[in-house]
This record gives structure tokens, C-alpha cells and sequence, in this order.
């Protein structure tokens, strides 16, 4: 399996496709999934080239995680999430839907199921609302 440049998210990454941006630096950029699997569900996208964590460089790998972390925290800051679920699918039997390593954030409220993945499309407005909130966490 090799990594294809023109999966989705290499797009965004260049710019050539919106997002509902939360933060982007150097190595990274955050934005939300447009079919949230609950109020919040955010990505954490490594902008170095990777199918997904089998072949991602440890290196990257290190200045990522950290960053997974600080969106998570600031997910829950945002959203009063009860809860949050952390999330990476590897090739599509495990439910990788696009092949550019990401991290998913799922906020988890109780009493509230979670939605299905990668279904539902969100409201744009409600969407560019959650982001402003997220960045404000960070
Ligand atoms: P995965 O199935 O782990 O590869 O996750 C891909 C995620 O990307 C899913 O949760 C989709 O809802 C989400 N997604 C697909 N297209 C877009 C897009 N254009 N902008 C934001 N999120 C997207």
C-alpha cells in the first residue's frame, strides 16, 4: 500500500479544498469532520505524507501526539464533552475511509450515543462556530 497525493486530505492540506480550520502550524493542521460523529468531532491531520501510522515516521509521529493532546483538551474545554474518544483507523477493513494519517477526537456526552462513522453531513454554520470555540480553547 502506498500513499496517494491526491486523497482528500493532501488536497486540504494544500489548500485546494475548504475545511473548517480549528489550528494550523508547520506540522499540522486541525480542523472538524464534516460527518461528526457527535457535536465536536475534530481531526488532528500531520501535514508529512503517510497512508496512516503503519508507515508514518516516528519523528512526525512525536511532534504529533503532543498536539493530539492539546486539541483534546481543548475539545473538551469547548464543548463540555463528558468524555472524549481518541481515534485512528489503519486501511479500510479497520475503517479507514481516507488514506492521510489523521487523529480523530469524539467528544462523548452521557446519555448521548455516538454517531456512525463518516456519515451525516454537519451544518457549515454550526461547524465554523465549533472551530472558533476549539481555537479559543487552545
Ligand atoms: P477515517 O475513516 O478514519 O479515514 O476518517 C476520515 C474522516 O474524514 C471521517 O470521519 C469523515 O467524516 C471525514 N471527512 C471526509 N471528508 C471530509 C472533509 N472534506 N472534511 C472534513 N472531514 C472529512
Amino acid at each position: 500500500m502506498t500513499y496517494d497525493p491526491t486523497n482528500i486530505f493532501a488536497k486540504i492540506l494544500k489548500g485546494e479544498l475548504p475545511c473548517h480550520k480549528v489550528f494550523e502550524n508547520d506540522t499540522a493542521l486541525v480542523m472538524m469532520d464534516i460527518f461528526p460523529q457527535s457535536r465536536g468531532h475534530t481531526l488532528v491531520i500531520p501535514k508529512a505524507a503517510s497512508r496512516n501510522l503503519l508507515d508514518a515516521d516516528p519523528a512526525d509521529l512525536a511532534v504529533v501526539i503532543p498536539l493530539v493532546q492539546r486539541v483534546a483538551k481543548a475539545v473538551q474545554t469547548a464543548t463540555k464533552a463528558d468524555g472524549l474518544r481518541v481515534a485512528q483507523f489503519n486501511e479500510a477493513p479497520a475503517g479507514q475511509t481516507v488514506f492521510h494519517l489523521h487523529f480523530h477526537i469524539i467528544p462523548a456526552y452521557e446519555g448521548v450515543a455516538m454517531g456512525a462513522h463518516a456519515t451525516g453531513r454537519a451544518d457549515d454554520e454550526e461547524l465554523a462556530q465549533l472551530a472558533k470555540h476549539i481555537a479559543a480553547a487552545l
